[in-house]
């Protein structure tokens, strides 16, 4: 039988970041990926920020960079806000996740990891015997069909959103999910910016993008919050978009490929990194989540690949600390260091998320009227940050327009903060 310090469940940014820093520290390590190829079948918008690509310690970014982006057009129905970034430094980037994806898991293995590639986890349990946790796993590989034990000292659950690890270890963290669509297709591009789509009809609950890839290719999509949508698909607002929206409709130029659809972690309540448990010890042996699998997710923006690396790197370096000390309670300093570095931007992400949600198109046009004023952009040019938004939203809340927005809005924001529990 297979045995090893830690194994990681899923061969995503989170999973691949997490063994490398396992390997790296001295543990035996193995990832466990369900499908045939590492990144595939991508399920992402492929925007993240320069901090992003530092933090991923890809040496060779050439190879995974579509294009770099030179700032965001936000649109409501009425108004545009255009916003540049000021410096390379703040300047975000297309990228293509399946060899993003594959140049981390390379990263994994030249420190020492190994992969398993065509095995789907069905369970993570604790036997009677020993301080060890064993792992099902469906192997569909030529060599190896059927099932198959593992044993591991350490489980990270890095399987995403709707995360078996986190089910059968009992640790449910995400109880929302945003429904997400997106195509590559034709689009006249201009300049290389973003653009973000507000509104009820576009993308209810989240917004729509349109993220150029090359000078005539965009990724287009959206996703949306079920519970405040008229309708669970999101396929319909693409569709609607694509044909009608007087923006996306008019700029799109047909040739569609690689469609996708895929769900993002909203954690539930606003004490969510106070209350909810992303670390399990049992009897000398211990499971931790992480990436989309603990919902470590931006709510305002659905980005997850900077917060999964990041406490990719903790869960890992923790788990080989845990094994080496042979001291299973060293896991908690996971649950304490992802709260340090993402804690507050995921509550206060919570907030804005909801006051999304409890928002009309006209809303969206008093805010982007409100925020088109010189000192605000001035604002957000200077203060915006995708990775860490907080700072700049509380600064938004503070202007008049806004603050007379939200008076207005507070009955439907207490709705829907009901609503998200
Ligand atoms: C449409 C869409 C657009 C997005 N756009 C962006 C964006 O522009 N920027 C951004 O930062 N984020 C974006 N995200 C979110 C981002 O894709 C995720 O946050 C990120 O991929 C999370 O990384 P992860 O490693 O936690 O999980 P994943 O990347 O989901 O990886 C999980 C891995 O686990 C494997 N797995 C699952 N279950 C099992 C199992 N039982 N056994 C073995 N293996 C298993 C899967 O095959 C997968 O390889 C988007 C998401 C969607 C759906």
């Amino acid at each position: 039988m297979l045995e090893y310090d830690v194994v990681v469940v899923g061969g995503g940014p989170a999973g691949c970041m997490a063994a490398k820093y396992a390997a790296k520290e001295g543990a035996s390590t193995l990832i466990l990926e369900e499908d045939a190829e590492i990144g595939e079948p991508v399920q992402c918008a492929g925007l993240i920020s320069k901090r992003a690509i530092e933090e991923s310690e890809i040496k060779n970014n050439s190879s995974f960079i579509n294009c770099e982006l030179r700032g965001a057009i936000i649109h409501s129905h009425s108004y545009e806000l255009k916003i540049e970034s000021p410096s390379p430094d703040k300047r975000a980037f297309a990228i293509k996740r399946d060899i993003f994806d594959k140049e981390l898991a390379e990263a994994a293995l030249n420190e020492g990891a190994d992969i398993i590639l065509k095995s789907k986890v069905k369970s993570v349990k604790r036997k009677r015997e020993g301080s060890k946790l064993t792992l099902m796993a469906a192997t569909t590989g030529a060599d190896v069909k059927g099932e198959k034990e593992i044993k591991a000292k350490v489980v990270i659950g890095a399987d995403g959103a709707r995360s078996v690890v986190a089910k059968t270890a009992g640790l449910n963290v995400a109880k929302n999910f945003l429904n997400c669509v997106q195509i590559e297709g034709g689009y006249e591009i201009e300049e290389a910016f973003a653009e973000i789509f507000v509104g009820k009809t576009t993308a209810p609950g989240f917004f729509a993008w349109v993220i150029p890839i090359d000078e005539d290719t965009a990724r287009i999509g959206l996703c949306i919050d079920k519970r405040f949508s008229p309708h669970p698909n999101p396929l319909l607002f693409l569709k609607t978009n694509l044909s009608g929206h007087p923006i996306i409709a008019k700029k799109y130029k047909g040739k569609q490929s690689n469609f996708t659809a895929g769900t993002i972690p909203i954690p539930g309540g606003a004490c969510f990194w106070h209350r909810q448990r992303i670390a399990k010890m049992v009897n000398g042996a211990g499971v931790l989540l992480v990436g989309d699998a603990a919902a470590q997710v931006k709510p305002i923006t659905g980005g997850g690949v900077y917060y999964g690396m990041k406490c990719g790197k903790i869960a890992g370096e923790t788990a080989a600390k845990a094994c080496s000390e042979g001291d299973m309670e060293v896991l908690w300093e996971y649950e304490k260091g992802c709260r340090k570095e993402i804690g507050k931007e995921i509550a206060f992400g919570l907030k804005v998320h909801r006051l999304r949600c409890a928002l009309s198109d006209n809303d969206f046009n008093t805010m982007c009227h409100a925020l088109s004023k010189y000192e605000m952009m001035q604002l957000i040019t200077n203060r915006g940050d995708m990775d860490y938004p907080s700072y700049l939203f509380r600064e938004l809340l503070k202007n008049p327009g806004i603050i007379k927005l939200m008076g207005r809005n507070i009955l439907r924001y207490l709705y829907t903060k009901r609503k998200n529990r």
